[in-house]
């Protein structure tokens, strides 16, 4: 979307959904309406990840290095996690565990990731780059709008890196 003014309603609903999983419906827009960040600064921490955790976090860290966003080490912004969540339909979730006081843009936002589904080195990097993509206010790519494959908003496929296209939203967006 092109407008980031508060809109109640949306931030309600987005509220609501909260979760956003990988697989799952594919936006049609490019703003996952719901992890908005309060700034572009953000620090990260992990809470005892597995290896392929770690990779997934350093991976999605240094790709937002890449755009507008900065980051740090520390936390307090975005909280990464990842755990056996079962066979829940989803490799990672991103989600708002503290909105700012008007709801319009979220202060701490938690990052999971399952271990339930076997995944390779690059498949965990690639979650990564994804999750911490809607940490940065993206949505999900498709093919039509991604017809060189190099996105890691994509969901049937798994780039490791953002492309232009999303470094372009995120400098639009955040
Ligand atoms: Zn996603």
């Amino acid at each position: 979307m092109l407008s980031h003014a508060p809109r109640l309603t949306a931030v309600l609903a987005a509220a609501a959904a909260l979760a956003l999983a990988i697989p799952a419906t594919a936006y049609a827009d490019h703003d996952d309406n719901g992890t908005d960040p309060d700034n572009r600064n953000q620090a990260v921490k992990g809470f005892s990840l597995t290896t392929n955790g770690t990779n997934a976090m350093n991976q999605g860290k240094a790709e937002l290095e890449r755009s507008v966003i900065t980051t740090s080490w520390g936390g307090g912004d975005i909280e990464v996690y990842d755990s056996n969540y079962g066979d829940s339909g989803w490799h990672g979730r991103t989600d708002c565990t503290n909105w700012n006081a008007l709801w319009t843009s979220c202060d701490i936002i938690r990052v999971r990731f399952n271990t339930y589904q076997s995944k390779t080195a690059s498949q965990w990097r690639s979650l990564g780059c994804h999750e911490f993509g809607h940490t940065a206010d993206l949505g999900h790519r498709k093919g039509s709008n991604d017809s060189d494959n190099n996105s890691c908003m994509r969901v049937e496929i798994w780039p490791t890196h953002y492309d232009q296209h999303d470094l372009n939203a995120i400098k639009a967006g955040t």
